[in-house]
């Protein structure tokens, strides 16, 4: 009998593998000291409702009082969740997430009235506001962000509606999520060795992977047969979703659904535009890709679903944790003294959640807050793929530290648009460092060049091409085109042939890739990954390449938060991305890359 290796309790894990929460609360009834006082806090809200009008002082007094609620309340929020995510088998720390979501929901409710009621306020009362309370000046971004969208809220009764029919407007996306995760069965399938598994979103990615064409393939055929089967009610459950962003951007004065998602993050839809500009100019070098691919797999014809099985061998190299920090820390030495002596905090004093243990949640974040250390959780294996994510969330817990560390509160986060840059430019930085080993066999150096190629192919293009049909569906919608199923068949599957190229066949199937995205349920949110991903290798690369001051820029990003729009924060760092000049930059990288992959493999 083969042995069973069974995951440790979490009692038997060693502790210095762990994350250290006693940082947060020394005891768990120090959570519900501060879960009172936020009580209180919530409670007291309701005296401060009309006021703003007051006085300057009152304003000043609302918006301190909120913010300290907001600031404790995160606090109980991430003490619970991580507790409960190291473990989810302990009743009590699933009925301390249930608490403090219950306790947000409450604080939601109890400052609903704060942002229409700070609209009344115009212009010439908040400048008097400023002159007479010169500390209101520290929050003026944080409510130039509710007055950026006044010309874009209705009337109190319209709004009243809207947010009433907000479960209503929903319903497009519900009914895809009830239909993809529960309802959708899916046949059985055979494996490489000859196993018979059912099939599912999960499992047909493992099978795409698989060194057998057959296999692949047969995932291919089985999978989209059932969405063949449905395809006109996922056809109905995305129409909804579209004519929904369409009817609010119309209502609240928008040109349209593209501009109304974008503006809510500060993002000009000249970012979007780029993005997709660039990267159709760019499409030879997919398609130069492409075939490559199918050159070293040495099929006869080139499908869809050869497009993710390795093209370097399954064996990825081995990298232990304590060998994965030594080499994280000396990729990122090059960003200076002072980064790396937090990295260590990081490493040295708990700040990382390593090993796998029973009940523990699955994969990988960065987690904290304003009054925590920036926490991670991982799921430790020794392959490539753990060394990168070890650098990744690095980028995401050292930019909430240096955002926490140099800005109030009100400005010590960062929006989604940003987020992923932090974290995808340290993975460049390691990809740059491993490369530069004079002494890198060749095999490696093989994996780490598929493994950026792959990275960038997955993220700036696939990424590209949802944003893409993202937008042409809403505009088809908008001038009268039904979305129908043969339609959205029919273009997807042109646009996938755009994408591609004319190496790969063009089987009917793909053109129903459309029907089982969730993100195009997320209203125009992929785009962030791909604009992401091409910012971080520019920036990596003017980090490697530049001068002290590109280092001090690039820090200079991380210590913003969100004390300016998320455009101006990354010219900080020197990326216009209003320009197209970054996204150029990344594809000379990539391309690059190409060559060297294509000489090393080929040979
Ligand atoms: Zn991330």
């Amino acid at each position: 009998m083969p042995e069973v290796t069974e995951l440790p309790l979490r009692k038997d894990v060693d502790p210095d593998l762990t994350w250290d929460l006693t940082t947060i609360y020394q005891k768990d009834s120090d959570f519900d000291v501060d879960f009172k006082k936020v009580q209180k806090q919530i409670a007291n809200y309701s005296q401060l409702v009309g006021t703003l009008a007051n006085s300057a002082q009152s304003l000043l007094t609302a918006t301190t009082e909120i913010l300290s609620g907001a600031r404790l309340l995160y606090k109980v929020y991430v003490y619970a969740q991580l507790k409960n995510d190291q473990d989810t088998s302990i009743d009590k720390y699933q009925a301390m997430v249930a608490q403090a979501s219950d306790l947000s929901s409450q604080f939601s409710g109890a400052t609903a009235w704060f942002d229409p009621e700070l609209l009344q306020l115009d212009k010439q009362t908040m400048n008097k506001y400023y002159n007479e309370e010169p500390k209101l000046r520290e929050y003026q971004r944080f409510y130039d962000q509710t007055f950026s969208l006044r010309d874009h809220i209705l009337s109190d009764d319209v709004e009243h509606v809207l947010a009433l029919a907000s479960d209503v407007f929903d319903s497009g996306e519900k009914t895809f999520g009830v239909l993809n995760n529960t309802d959708l069965s899916f046949p059985v399938v055979t494996d490489e060795e000859g196993n018979q598994i059912k099939l599912s979103e999960g499992i047909y990615g493992v099978l795409l992977e698989s060194a057998d064409q057959s296999v692949r393939e047969q995932a291919f055929k089985k999978l989209y047969e059932v969405y063949g089967q449905f395809q006109h009610t996922l056809s109905a459950t995305l129409t909804t979703n579209v004519k929904q962003h369409n009817l609010k951007a119309n209502l609240k004065h928008y040109d349209n659904a593209l501009q109304a998602a974008l503006t809510a993050n500060e993002i000009s839809t000249d970012v979007y535009q780029n993005l997709i500009d660039v990267v159709n100019e760019h499409l030879p070098l997919l398609h130069r890709y492409v075939k490559l691919r199918k050159q070293i797999l040495g099929v006869d014809d080139l499908h869809m679903y050869d497009m993710y099985t390795s093209l370097v061998g399954e064996k990825s190299p081995r990298y232990t944790f304590a060998e994965s920090k030594k080499i994280a820390r000396n990729a990122l030495e090059v960003l200076g003294d002072d980064y790396v002596s937090h990295v260590d905090e990081e490493f040295n004093q708990r700040w990382i959640d390593v090993v796998e243990n029973r009940y523990k949640r699955t994969g990988g974040y960065s987690s904290g807050t304003y009054d925590t250390n920036p926490f991670i959780l991982l799921n430790w294996k020794d392959n490539l793929d753990n060394l990168y994510t070890l650098i990744h969330e690095t980028g995401h817990s050292m930019h909430s530290y240096y955002a926490k560390n140099n800005q109030p509160f009100q400005y010590g986060d960062y929006s989604i648009f940003v987020a992923e840059i932090a974290s995808t430019t340290n993975e460049n930085l390691l990809t740059n460092q491993l490369l530069d080993n004079p002494d890198l066999d060749i095999d490696l150096k093989k994996h780490i060049l598929n493994y950026y190629l792959d990275g960038f192919k997955g993220t700036v293009f696939r990424q590209t091409q949802f944003a893409e049909f993202e937008q042409f569906i809403h505009e088809q919608d908008a001038a009268g085109q039904p979305l129908t199923a043969s339609f959205l068949n029919d273009s997807y599957r042109k646009l996938n042939k755009k994408y591609y190229g004319d190496a790969v066949v063009s089987d009917a199937e793909i053109g129903l890739e459309w029907s089982r995205i969730p993100h195009f349920y997320y209203n125009f949110y992929v785009y962030q990954y791909a604009t992401g991903f091409a910012a971080a290798s520019t920036l990596a690369n003017k980090v490697v390449t530049g001068s002290q001051q590109d280092v001090d820029d690039y820090l200079s990003f991380l210590k913003a938060g969100s004390s300016d729009t998320p455009t101006n924060v990354m010219k900080r760092a020197g990326v216009d991305m209003t320009k197209p000049d970054y996204l150029e930059k990344a594809f000379a990288i990539f391309e690059e890359r190409l060559n060297e992959f294509e000489k090393l493999v080929t040979k």
